[in-house]
């Protein structure tokens, strides 16, 4: 499910351009011009590759590097697509969160993450997500639909082109809401772009891709492309995950693991596991332990994420930051790599789990094809 890509197209049927990568948009060329021969195609799907991802055009009629009769037969069967600012709202700590509407009135939502030199960006996969992970507000909309391509590498262009000049995006992150090996197919697209230095030109160390961890999408993912991987495990026995993760009845921790096991990393690449802590739930340090034991024989970097409460949850608390670093101390003296996520853009909803109340207060929850 949602492995094959599904560019956007119009109500006259024309393919959105930013729904295709390098290779889709010379299928696209080679339609429109079939008399060309392929090294003129490729030279041609260049030029508008180009016009698109690094000069931002979004009206056919003016891509200048492209000859006028072309634009032409081109604007018959094409269009760019671009995401609607709905709002741009900013937290007091610096974060900026961006509510786009989608063509079918949609909404969802990017945030940017200034830290220094470091500027990151949490993108979306999914309208809604179908995970039902317990303690998510993202979950809590289900799934609506799958972002196509465009709408998910349309992000990074849009905010990238509303910045003041000077300040660039220098990492992406697929947190923010939705699953996005979910909509694989459209990722893979989505992450082409991202990652060719003729579109968005970004390096395969600067993107991070996190999942609960669909095992078959995962390994398809690894072996298509070098990003990042971050896994939310967030509990340390199968039981212990069941409860918050509905997908472990799927597939089971150790299967996870052992997918992990098979990813193919190069030489000090390391995988992320994701553990939100909550509680008196997974907060303790036999948990610690027991994780460390888990990850063992993966290259390993644990990132723990102190619970962003909710009122919808009240059952749901976040530790105290003692709890949060005796847990971290644990790993670390015994030689694991591990962080603690700093919370961001809280009070604006767009921290961990908060994304999707923005959509819905915004109208577009209840919208979808
Ligand atoms: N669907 C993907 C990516 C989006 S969620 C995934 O689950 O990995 C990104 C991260 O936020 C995940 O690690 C998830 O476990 C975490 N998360 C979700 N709700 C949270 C909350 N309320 N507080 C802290 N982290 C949360
Ligand atoms: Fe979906 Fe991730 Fe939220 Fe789980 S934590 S419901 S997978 S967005």
């Amino acid at each position: 499910m949602g492995n094959i890509p599904t560019p956007l197209r119009d109500a006259a049927g024309r393919i959105d351009l930013r729904s295709l990568d390098r290779a889709g948009l010379r299928g696209l060329v080679a339609g429109i011009l079939p008399e060309l021969e392929p090294t003129k195609i490729e030279a041609v799907a260049l030029r508008i590759y180009k016009e698109v991802w690094q000069h931002g055009i979004v009206e056919i009629e003016q891509m200048e590097t492209v000859r006028r009769a072309l634009r032409e037969r081109l604007a018959q069967r094409a269009y760019v697509a671009t995401l609607s600012e709905l709002r741009r709202i900013d937290s007091v700590d610096g974060a900026q969160k961006f509510l786009w509407r989608l063509h079918d009135g949609a909404v969802v939502e990017s945030v940017l993450i200034p830290d220094g030199d470091r500027v990151t960006l949490c993108m979306s996969s999914q309208v809604g997500c179908a995970m039902g992970c317990t303690f998510c507000l993202t979950g809590d909309l289900g799934l609506i639909r799958h972002l196509h391509p465009g709408e998910i590498a349309s992000q990074p262009l849009q905010v990238q082109a509303s910045l003041p000049a000077g300040v660039r995006i220098t990492n992406l992150v697929l947190m923010g809401m939705g699953e996005p090996v979910h909509n694989l197919g459209n990722l893979i697209t989505a992450l082409r772009v991202c990652l060719d230095d003729h579109a968005l030109n970004y390096s395969h160390r600067r993107i991070t891709v996190s999942t609960v961890g669909l095992v078959p999408q995962l390994g398809a993912l690894a072996a298509a492309l070098p990003v990042n991987l971050a896994v939310s495990l967030n509990a340390t026995t199968e039981a212990q995950r069941a409860r918050i993760m509905p997908i472990t009845k799927r597939y089971s921790m150790s299967e996870l693991l052992e997918a992990c096991r098979c990813v193919p990393l190069p030489p000090g690449k390391r995988i992320t596991f994701e553990y939100v802590m909550f509680e008196g739930f997974n907060d303790t340090l036999d948990d610690a332990e027991r994780l460390r034991l888990l990850l063992r024989e993966i290259p390993t970097k644990i990132n723990l994420i102190p619970y962003n409460e909710n009122p919808d949850r009240p059952r749901l608390r976040r530790p105290s930051a003692e709890v949060v670093k005796a847990f971290q101390h644990h790993l670390v003296s015994r030689g694991v790599s591990c962080s603690i996520r700093t919370t961001r853009g809280i009070d604006i909803s767009a921290a961990c789990g908060q994304l999707g109340k923005g959509a819905l207060e915004a109208g577009g929850g209840a919208a979808g094809s």
